[in-house]
């Protein structure tokens, strides 16, 4: 898992981290979400910095006292190498307009410890403190216990997979590409962090292992869609990634 993962946020605020990113690139504002939850190890090694180890102090809290520890709350910057942190036209109120409508407290409002990259979910941090959160749960541990996965169950993306590709009889074979490209998309933020299918190659012959994998299950359960017997004529590259999104999506379990 990364640090910048989403998937590790408080499903709810995942949700709006997601409307965020799409908002910003609307906007054509470059945003690059650069760190969620923290583990107590990490809230510790970033409480030493600027105390017992170098660099310059960047939290004022320990473990679990930061929102991060709890899982409502992200880091960002501006996806620009030399730029991250700049300012001066304004970037980071640009982008705290559109993230405070979504319900989010921007640390960038805060008078002391100004943290201008950091955003938290405010239902769960009023005043800006993990007080509530401690009082109701005790630990981060618990509270991540109560969360609702929201990552839809196999056959709720079975049927959204269906939804977006039944496109009728028109669909052209760029239309269904293009299509698909969403699909993995979205699988790939559902699985962020996992390692897994990480390409296809549009050259069948260096299709990634875990494709082949996707095959050889396919292949198993005779999908319906190919035929009994296997894979004749060829599937276009296409076909092969319907084929590996089946398979992510447990379809041939
Ligand atoms: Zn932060």
């Amino acid at each position: 898992m990364q640090i910048r993962d989403i998937s590790r946020l408080h499903p709810e605020l995942r949700k709006i981290a997601e409307k965020l990113q799409q908002l910003c690139q609307n906007a054509g504002l470059p945003l690059l979400i650069t760190e969620t939850f923290r583990t107590k190890e990490r809230q510790d090694e970033l409480f030493a910095q600027g105390r017992t180890t170098p660099g310059s102090i960047v939290t004022s809290v320990r473990y679990p006292d930061s929102a991060h520890c709890w899982g409502v709350a992200f880091d960002f910057c501006r996806n620009l190498k030399g730029k991250e942190f700049d300012n001066s036209d304004k970037f980071f109120n640009k982008v705290a307009a559109l993230a405070k409508p979504l319900g989010l407290t921007w640390g960038g409002d805060w008078t002391g410890f100004v943290d201008m990259p950091h955003f938290e979910f405010t239902k769960f941090m009023p005043g800006s403190s993990t007080q509530t959160l401690k009082k109701q749960f005790v630990s981060p541990e618990n509270f991540i216990k109560t969360w609702i996965n929201t990552v839809e169950s196999v056959s709720e993306k079975a049927k959204n997979v269906d939804e977006a590709l039944n496109g009728g009889d028109e669909m052209t074979n760029k239309e269904f590409g293009d299509r698909l490209t969403v699909i993995e998309g979205k699988l790939t933020t559902i699985e962020a962090g996992q390692g897994r299918f990480r390409y296809i190659d549009e050259n069948t012959a260096k299709i990634a292992p875990d494709a082949n994998d996707a095959l050889r299950a396919a292949s198993a359960k005779n999908a319906p869609a190919y035929g009994a017997n296997g894979f004749d004529p060829p599937l276009t590259i296409d076909m092969v990634r319907q084929v590996v999104w089946n398979y992510r999506l447990g379809l041939y379990e």
